[in-house]
């Protein structure tokens, strides 16, 4: 797992972190960012190890069984062409500058979809979660707000085919509208068992500024974390054993 790092660069200040990070971090407990700061990383749980298993099952799935198209750049620069990528191979960057009185910053999030398309000039992104029970999303009307936002974190990004910092690497996908899917599946079966879905609106870009402004101050120690007062939420935390703010 990627940790956060800062970097302090002649006048900017650059931050670098995972999607995952920022999206725990905002979406579960703000105390994570101090810890994943300090380099505390979980152990992986039988359900992360479980869930990356079905995760790659459905990546090879895919690959046997799906023929898609080779993607070319002028297909890309069309917005009118319908295109899909295969999964789990568009890597995303995430940049974000912020004037803060204290210094500028650049904050970057990195990360790997699991499937990205465009249909008729609607950029989707979709992400599979492989739970063990997923009826315990039954009564859910909404994902969960890690979620949401580590979806809303791969829409509003650029795109590569390889992990790289290099801006030459990186590409943009025009389109008309923005949507994105939580697919909650089944993880032995691997089959879909109840889809989020929804188009970005102004309110949800708002909701993800508001978060990425907020990692960001509390990553750089401007602002302090607030607690959840959950204590099944510390109860089911991956990082408890580290953590001093355990209730
Ligand atoms: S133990 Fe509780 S306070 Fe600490 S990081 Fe986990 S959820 Fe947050």
């Amino acid at each position: 797992m990627f940790l956060i790092k800062i970097n302090r660069e002649n006048d900017v200040t650059l931050l670098n972190a995972a999607v995952s990070d920022f999206a725990d971090g905002l979406g579960y407990c703000e105390y994570k960012i101090p810890l994943s700061i300090k380099g505390v990383k979980p152990k992986p749980s039988q359900s992360l190890i479980l869930g990356t298993k079905a995760h790659h099952a459905e990546e090879k799935y895919e690959q046997e069984h799906v023929e898609l198209e080779p993607v070319s750049v002028e297909a890309i620069e069309d917005e009118q062409e319908d295109i899909e990528f295969a999964r789990e191979n568009v890597y995303s960057t995430l940049s974000m500058p912020f004037e803060f009185p204290s210094e500028n910053v650049l904050l970057s999030l990195s990360g790997r979809i699991d499937k990205i398309m465009r249909v008729e000039g609607t950029l989707v992104v979709q992400d599979d979660k492989f739970v063990a029970r997923p009826q315990t999303y039954d009564k859910k009307t909404q994902p969960y707000p890690s979620q949401l936002l580590q979806v809303l974190a791969y829409l509003n990004s650029v795109y590569s085919a390889k992990r790289s910092k290099d801006p030459e690497d990186w590409f943009e996908m025009p389109h008309t509208a923005k949507k994105w899917q939580i697919r909650i599946c089944d993880r032995k079966t691997r089959e879909p068992y109840k889809i989020f879905s929804g188009y970005q609106d102004s309110f949800e870009l708002h909701y993800f500024h508001t978060a990425l402004e907020k990692f960001t101050t509390i990553a750089l120690d401007i602002t302090e974390p607030e607690h959840h007062n959950s204590k099944p939420k510390c109860d089911a935390c991956n990082l408890k054993s580290f953590c001093e703010f355990r209730i």
